[in-house]
């Protein structure tokens, strides 16, 4: 009984050891017997059980439990130590077993999914332990232990840190550790399957629209939106999703190849798409769509290279930008189009960009007012321009005109919106086309001290609309983090086709689904000298010179609009969010991009837009 005696003081309150197949069923309660918590899972079943759990239908209750995170396929926030000496990863093996030499020391930073355990197989060498510890900021850790020889299995349930950054650590003690397949889970309430199938394409981005002045985003927006509206209640709507920079060439540069800005280097002024990168509208062609782009943007043009695997092009710079001329355009484009293959279709409009000029009569129903103050592009074209610049400060009633323009070009915008809606359904009235709608970033509103874009990545800046139309899906919301790198993969997922090797971004379709994932959904930014993660509720900056950043952090679900920063009181969180952000950032490297030569009639449009001449080379 020492033996056992010596077993039960190692024991887990709610780590469940799998015992070799010689212990007895009185060994097994005696074992049990202490154990704190009553979520103990019985011996038995291989934790690859919960791959094949059966799809629950809609509304049904039944949870199913689904993979999260499988650790050793993606390092992105985590930390490999033999004492004070940080290692490379740890050879994954092809079986995805997790090699932990003696003295090593794995951890992983993560917000914990709802319903979650941490699953894994042990395999212990000669006297070899493994140390399961639990850290979270403010919060004493938990700690487990393997001192038995005979202990195969990890099964630890994390459903009481749900919503919470933690980090798991690993420490091999007395010899080798192989973790089997290690991974935390998840449970979802709904799974479903999409068909994968060629299909019709088409993605509506629209310039400068944050998310929180639509009204399935923020029940307290002013804009009316009931095309966009109507529409997204039967798609699936997307809570937070993030643009990786502050603009539009680099932001749009991701939506249209799948790589992020410092991996496409289409991020300064004069930076056009290098000639090795592949577009989205060229993969399409290679696989016989007939491919689309409706334009009204001048950073989006020939200049910049992005005509490229369009069979027809349309950039409307130098003509009517306003998206109504789009919603005249698209239904000729889709009966001329042949019939006998698939298209895509890029439509992106720019009516909610300064000078915000799509709503005309509405501002005055959202602003009655009587107003003669300086937020008033006619006169003051410049007007952005000045107020960044200091010449001119908006008070607070200039402010709520500002806001008023803005909502009334996204009313301008929602009725082109309704009728290329229309265009598309008569089209395709089984709604088999799909449908991707998102912004390429925000507009600041003096949230931070400055208007317009470009310099920020606050998240009145990086916050996008993101809705899929998928047919399969309809009327949902999904919490998890996403961002604009993950439009070509899904886009790919969708078509049953596998993407071009080396994207960063996971498709949005597991999250539909309810299925497994390979990674926790995140996203990040960076533009010059900030960069920023969100990994759930929690958004990371790093601000100023790579080699000495300062960190500020945000809990983006008690405070949106970014003004607590947490950064000092959660270290744990700061170290392994920063850890896969400059993760990122540095296996990602920017090739050089070559510079444009700019028309002097392009030049014009641009600073109009009121880029020229106060874009930051970021
Ligand atoms: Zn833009």
């Amino acid at each position: 009984m020492d033996d056992l005696a010596a077993r039960r003081r190692t024991l887990p309150g709610r780590l469940t050891p799998r015992v070799g197949p010689a212990a007895s069923a009185a060994c097994l309660l005696l074992l049990f017997a202490d154990c704190a918590a009553p979520t103990v899972a019985p011996p038995g079943p291989a934790p690859e059980a919960e791959a094949s759990v059966a799809p629950q239908s809609d509304g049904g209750s039944a949870l199913s439990s689904v993979s999260y995170y499988t650790l050793a396929r993606y390092p992105d926030a985590a930390e490999w130590m033999i004492g004070a000496d940080e290692h490379a990863p740890p050879a994954v093996e092809p079986d995805e077993r997790l090699s932990l030499p003696a003295g090593m020391q794995a951890t992983y930073g993560l917000e914990v999914p709802a319903g979650a355990r941490l699953l894994a197989d042990v395999e212990l060498s000669g006297h070899a332990t493994l140390k399961v510890e639990l850290l979270e900021d403010g919060v004493e850790p938990e700690r487990w232990s393997t001192a038995w020889p005979d202990a195969r299995a990890l099964d630890l349930d994390l459903t009481g840190r749900a919503g919470h950054y933690v980090a798991l650590r690993f420490s091999a003690r007395g010899g080798s550790v192989q973790l089997g397949h290690p991974r935390v889970t998840r449970t979802v309430a709904t799974q479903r399957t999409l068909a994968r199938s060629r299909r019709n394409v088409v993605i509506f981005l629209v310039d400068t629209l944050r998310a929180d002045h639509l009204d399935f985003y923020d029940t307290t927006a002013h804009a009316q939106i009931p095309a966009l509206a109507e529409w997204a209640r039967g798609a699936v709507v997307f809570e937070h999703a993030y643009a990786p920079a502050n603009w539009t060439k680099p932001n749009v540069a991701t939506v249209l190849t799948g790589l992020q800005p410092w991996q496409h280097g289409a991020t300064t002024h004069l930076a056009r798409l290098p000639d090795h990168i592949t577009m989205l509208s060229q993969m399409l062609h290679e696989r016989s769509y007939f491919t689309g782009a409706m334009v009204a943007n001048g950073y989006i043009t020939s200049t910049f290279d992005f005509e490229r695997g369009w069979d027809t092009w349309r950039n409307q710079v130098q003509g009517p930008v306003d998206s109504a001329h789009f919603a005249t355009q698209l239904p000729r484009w889709l009966a001329r189009r042949p019939r006998d293959r698939p298209f895509f279709l890029y439509v992106h409009t720019t009516d909610s960009h300064a000078p915000y000029r799509a709503g005309g009569r509405d501002v005055h129903r959202l602003d009655p007012e009587a107003y003669a103050g300086p937020a008033n592009f006619r006169r003051r074209p410049q007007l952005l321009n000045e107020v960044r610049s200091g010449t001119t400060v908006l008070t607070p009633r200039d402010r709520q005109r500002l806001v008023a323009l803005y909502d009334a070009s996204i009313e301008g915008f929602d009725r082109s919106f309704g009728r290329m809606l229309a265009a598309l359904k008569r089209d395709d009235p089984e709604g088999q086309t799909l449908v991707v709608f998102l912004a390429d970033h925000g507009e600041e509103f003096l949230d931070h001290g400055s208007v317009g874009h470009g310099r920020t990545l606050w998240n009145e800046l990086v916050q996008i609309p993101m809705v899929v139309g998928i047919a399969g899906a309809e009327g949902m919301r999904v919490s998890d983090v996403v961002g604009s790198a993950d439009v070509v993969p899904t886009l790919f997922d969708a078509l049953g086709e596998t993407p071009p090797p080396g994207l960063p971004g996971h498709s949005m379709l597991p999250l539909i689904e309810g299925a497994s994932l390979d990674a926790p959904p995140l996203a990040v930014g960076s533009v010059r000298e900030w960069s920023a993660i969100e990994v759930g509720r929690l958004k990371l900056h790093l601000r100023g010179p790579s080699a000495h950043p300062t960190a500020e952090l945000y809990d983006l679900q008690d405070d949106p609009a970014e003004t607590h920063d947490l950064a000092s009181a959660r270290p744990l969180a700061v170290r392994y969010m920063s850890r896969a952000l400059l993760r990122r950032l540095r296996d990602e490297p920017a090739p050089p991009a070559p510079d444009a030569n700019i028309a002097p009639e392009l030049e014009a449009q641009l600073r109009a837009l009121g880029y020229v001449g106060t874009q930051r080379a970021n």
